[in-house]
Parts: C-alpha cells; sequence; structure tokens
C-alpha cells in the first residue's frame, strides 16, 4: 500500500514535468512564428564627422548634428 502511494506520486510529478514541457514548447514555437527574423528597424543616426550610421540612441549630439563617439563630437568642436 505504501509503495502504491509512493508510485502514484511519481506518476503524477512526471506527468506534470510532462505537462509543462508540452506548454514550454508550444509557448516557444508561438514565439518564434510571431518573432520576425529580422529585428525591427531602429532609426539610424549619421555621425556628422565621420559619416559613419549607428543607431540613433547610441549617437551622441553635438553642435553640428549627431556623433558616433566623444572623440568625433570634440573634433569637430575644434
Ligand atoms: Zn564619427
Amino acid at each position: 500500500m505504501k509503495y502504491l502511494l509512493v508510485f502514484a506520486v511519481v506518476f503524477v510529478a512526471i506527468w506534470l514535468w510532462r505537462k509543462g514541457r508540452r506548454d514550454e514548447m508550444r509557448e516557444r514555437a508561438e514565439s518564434r512564428r510571431n518573432t520576425p527574423k529580422v529585428g525591427a528597424p531602429k532609426d539610424m543616426a549619421r555621425c556628422a564627422y565621420c559619416g559613419v550610421h549607428l543607431p540613433a540612441t547610441e549617437a551622441l549630439s553635438g553642435p553640428g548634428g549627431v556623433y558616433c563617439s566623444a572623440a568625433h563630437r570634440q573634433a569637430a568642436a575644434q
């Protein structure tokens, strides 16, 4: 009788584990379907000094526009 209880607990644990994995796999497949292969386009900025393109979030704004680095912002200011 004691072993039957242990068996039942193990069975339920395995069942829950498999169910969890199945949900996880379905979620992963859905997120893969919803996520585009290429990332969303980001706003690009062009360094006013060297002309390199970089994400606008990484650009440093200066007196003459945006710059790729503090060094170029400083060089453009001179
Ligand atoms: Zn630059």
